[in-house]
């Protein structure tokens, strides 16, 4: 039997990722964190073509993007993001990339160069994919489609405590301003911009925790 193929889009830090995989093993789907692909190709940036303002240079970021080479390995479970040949998994959730990587994924010629990867693993269907643009215009057919939201207190809360896990030291007010910041320019980048599908299944997650989101999303999905 053909498995389903699951949209899930939404806010910065709403839990998309995390909730995502639960689902994905939960059902024995395959887990593709899109975010995780525009912050490598952003960490790629920043260590290469780096201006004196340490922004990337996106002019010759474009230029360069054949010299990239993307691939989530499968280690104990979890999907590892490997950047030419590199575990870049935790190297790309820094301050730094978070800064830069709305501006990187504006490009249209990033979001091209990152199409087929996110494409091509959805063909055999049994997938959940988690992003901004995935509903709309990555996999417009799939056959479940949710756009997360919640308050911008509770997710700065949630990512700072995201990142104090990771070791990342930072500090409430920098996370509160990243996310703001991301989503503004999300939201009205010209490619792809980050908006719910017409037919997506709006969950607003701030007073749910993991558990009940996770719940809530797998009731919609007993029907396939
Ligand atoms: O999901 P995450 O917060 O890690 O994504 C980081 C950034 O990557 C987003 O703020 C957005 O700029 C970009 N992104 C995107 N389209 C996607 C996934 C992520 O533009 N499908």
């Amino acid at each position: 039997m053909r498995k389903p193929v699951i949209a899930i889009d939404g806010y910065s830090s709403t839990g998309k990722s995390s909730i995502s995989k639960v689902i994905a093993k939960k059902l024995g789907l395959v887990h593709m964190d899109t975010g995780a692909l525009y912050r490598g190709v952003t960490y790629f940036a920043n260590t290469h073509y780096s201006n004196h303002n340490g922004e990337p240079d996106l002019e010759q970021l474009v230029k360069n993007l054949g010299k990239i080479k993307l691939e989530f390995r499968k280690e104990h479970d979890d999907l590892v993001l490997y950047l030419n040949g590199e575990d870049v998994s935790k190297a790309i959730r820094t301050n730094e990339v978070s800064q830069n990587v709305s501006l990187v994924a504006a490009k249209k010629e990033v979001r091209d160069f990152l199409m087929e990867t996110q494409r091509s693993i959805a063909d055999k269907g049994g997938v959940i994919m988690d992003g901004r643009d995935i509903g709309t215009v990555v996999l417009p057919h799939a056959d479940f489609k949710f756009f997360l939201t919640a308050s911008t207190d509770e997710r700065a809360k949630r990512r700072f405590l995201e990142l104090k896990g990771l070791g990342i030291e930072t500090d409430i007010d920098t996370v509160r301003n990243n996310l703001l910041t991301r989503d503004k320019i999300d939201s009205e980048r010209d490619v792809a911009p980050l908006k719910k599908a017409d037919d997506a299944i709006l969950i607003d997650n701030t007073t749910l925790d993991k558990n009940q989101t996770i719940e809530l999303i797998v009731s919609y999905l007993k029907d396939f």
